[in-house]
């Protein structure tokens, strides 16, 4: 019987701790690979993870609401101004730790935040339409030459502004708004719909030129589908600005909440992202590239795309911009 007792306070015992033993994770992010990737925290470190997935404006919404006694430990998004977007809002708390300083490249994090992967903004034409020459940079864009060929998604969407920002950066203010002129002037249609819908349109001939997310035009690549086959067959891929800063990175990442419950197991968890087995799921899940740059991930389609130069501009610096970007695009008339 005393040994019955003792056996049960024991586990009561087990069980208190084990409950702290969780990490409550909201993340933008829904692949299959993250199954594995969360498991494999798990069975490294012994933390349950409890995941909440939403679109990534509601997840934003959703931990400003639950204020001080929101459960979330770790935001993961994608966008720069999105991780802005939270950093303005004062949700993340400063992480320190040599891992991850030393395993994340300086222009991919913030005191705030870390980036786990990376995709390029890249220009696609139409082959039968339009030149490779006539779209090597996005200034190309917004070019007479282009009049009526070119086909965008909303100028309000964090993708085209981290792109502007990243121009404000480069160009100057004033410099970008021109950008924006010229290329609103060469719409072949008012913005809609996602990337894909642009690459589409593309290659069907509806435009002649659009931009993209790097892995949007992947997993068409990597589709048995007949009508994306031959669509992608219609479609040539530029990596924009090779003669100058290099092709737009932006980044997928996320960081520790203010307000954490689990703080230890919070930089745990950010650290394991940095680790090469969660960097090759991480990146994989989206056909993107690792943020650590010693680790290599085995995806042929993403490979057939070839070697580029990338713009180094901190992403930090994309996030600061994020606001005047939108302003530009306003008076730009770029919708
Ligand atoms: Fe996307």
């Amino acid at each position: 019987m005393k040994s019955i007792a003792a056996a049960l306070l024991g586990l009561i015992a087990f069980s208190a701790s084990a409950e702290e033993r969780v990490l409550n994770l909201y993340s933008a992010r829904h692949y299959q690979t993250d199954e594995a990737l969360y498991a494999n925290f798990t069975r490294q470190t012994g933390i349950a993870i409890n995941r909440i997935e939403a679109k990534e404006d509601e997840l934003l919404e959703r931990i400003r609401n639950e204020g001080a006694a929101s459960p979330a430990d770790i935001f993961i998004t994608v966008d720069a101004a999105r991780l802005a977007k939270a950093d303005e809002l004062g949700l993340f708390a400063p992480v320190k730790s040599r891992l991850l300083e030393q395993r994340i490249p300086a222009h991919l994090r913030s005191a705030d935040w870390f980036a786990f992967s990376t995709r390029a903004r890249v220009i696609i034409y139409n082959k039968d339409a339009v030149k490779a020459a006539d779209v090597q940079s996005y200034q190309d864009l917004a070019k007479p030459a282009l009049k009526g060929q070119v086909c965008t998604r909303s100028g309000a969407h964090p993708y085209n502004l981290s792109l502007m920002a990243s121009i404000i950066a480069h160009q100057g203010e004033a410099k970008a708004e021109e950008w924006a002129r010229g290329v609103v002037a060469n719409f072949a249609r008012q913005p809609k719909g996602g990337d894909t819908d642009q690459i589409k349109a593309v290659a069907a001939g509806e435009c002649g030129a659009a931009i993209s997310n790097s892995y949007y035009l992947v997993r068409l690549l990597r589709s048995e589908k007949p009508e994306d086959k031959k669509a992608m067959e219609k479609v040539g891929i530029v990596w924009p600005d090779q003669k100058g800063h290099g092709a737009h990175i932006n980044v997928s990442g996320g960081g520790m909440l203010k307000t954490a419950p689990h703080k230890e197991a919070a930089v745990k968890f950010l650290e394991y992202l940095a680790s090469d087995e969660a960097q090759t799921y991480f990146a994989n899940g989206n056909n993107e590239w690792p943020a650590v740059p010693t680790v290599k991930v085995a995806n042929p389609a993403l490979e057939s795309l070839g070697q580029f130069k990338a713009d180094t501009l901190p992403i930090a610096t994309l996030a600061k911009n994020a606001a005047l970007a939108q302003k530009i695009y306003d008076r730009a008339g770029w919708k």
